[in-house]
């Protein structure tokens, strides 16, 4: 049976991203699945979504101003996860009734634009493209099913976004930075490739690092020493805080690791233990 979805509950969600997007997953049946993005678009009026190789863009939407009809456009050669975030942001476009595409051709995304988590006043591209995200990353990872999908799994641990992941058919990137924004501890995650950093996250409390993009991973820590095989997430291990923090003073570090294909890996850190000495930084509490 084709999903239906009652446009009316989008358009009384007003222009939030994260409203937006509960207004459409909650009209989505909780079967164990991912999130159906394609079955999403045909259901709002989405007439086609057609993937070709794009010249510089992952994905574009095209549709008249009134936006009661469109076309998507995905990169054709992008792995699913990939191509499902590019479909779910452009109907982050389609459904935000303050966004206006400024080229006739319609709404033209870079991956570039599939990342900004921020915008300087007056921008409004960048907002838009802000907005289609936040609303994407809702859409595709909605709290409530991320929640109960967590009841059974406590404590902080890796495998956690290789399952969210796996589950929500969303890549490994975006689950981290949701995994860890909607925790109470510190955490960080960092990727790196071939012992070199990409990037690091953190959620607010988790103190600053002495490691940076582009640097090498600290030489005697898990990351760099595990042998383990691509896939097998190591168990937490501890570390001294000042491989990794700019301050450390007695912080110790849980650190957890998987290596992934072509060299990628990805780095969990958490606080296990918080030395006496005057940091700057409040002790948190621990549910682990
Ligand atoms: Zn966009």
């Amino acid at each position: 049976m084709a999903l239906t979805i009652d446009r009316m509950e989008i358009d009384d969600a007003g222009q939030d991203p994260e409203k937006l997007a509960i207004s459409i997953t909650k009209q989505i049946p909780e079967n164990g699945k991912s999130i159906p993005v394609r079955e999403i678009s045909t259901a709002i009026g989405i007439y086609e979504i057609r993937e070709e190789i794009l010249d510089g863009l992952e994905g574009a939407l095209i549709a008249p101003e009134s936006k009661s009809e469109g076309a998507i456009l995905v990169h054709s050669e992008r792995q699913e996860s990939r191509k499902r975030f590019t479909i779910a942001h452009e109907i982050g476009h389609y459904v935000n009734p303050t966004h206006r595409s400024s080229s006739p051709d319609g709404f033209r995304c870079s991956s570039t634009d599939m990342k900004i988590s921020s915008f300087k006043p007056g921008d409004r591209h960048a907002k838009m493209e802000m907005e289609a995200n936040q609303f994407a990353i809702k859409l595709l990872l909605p709290e409530s099913r991320v929640r109960a999908f967590l009841r059974n799994r406590p404590g902080i641990d890796l495998e956690h976004i290789l399952a969210i992941s796996d589950s929500f058919e969303v890549s490994r990137e975006a689950t981290a930075r949701r995994y860890i924004e909607r925790l109470d501890e510190p955490v960080a995650v960092v990727f790196s490739q071939n012992g070199k950093i990409r990037y690091i996250i953190r959620n607010g409390s988790f103190p600053r690092l002495s490691v940076w993009n582009g640097a090498a991973i600290p030489s005697d820590c898990l990351s760099s020493k595990s042998n383990k095989e691509i896939g097998e997430v190591t168990e937490v291990v501890e570390t001294i805080g000042h491989l990794w923090l700019a301050k450390s003073a007695d912080i110790s570090l849980g650190e957890q690791t998987v290596l992934q294909r072509e060299g990628f890996r990805m780095t969990l850190l958490t606080i296990e233990e918080t030395g006496s000495d005057e940091t700057q930084w409040e002790a948190p509490s621990f549910k682990r």
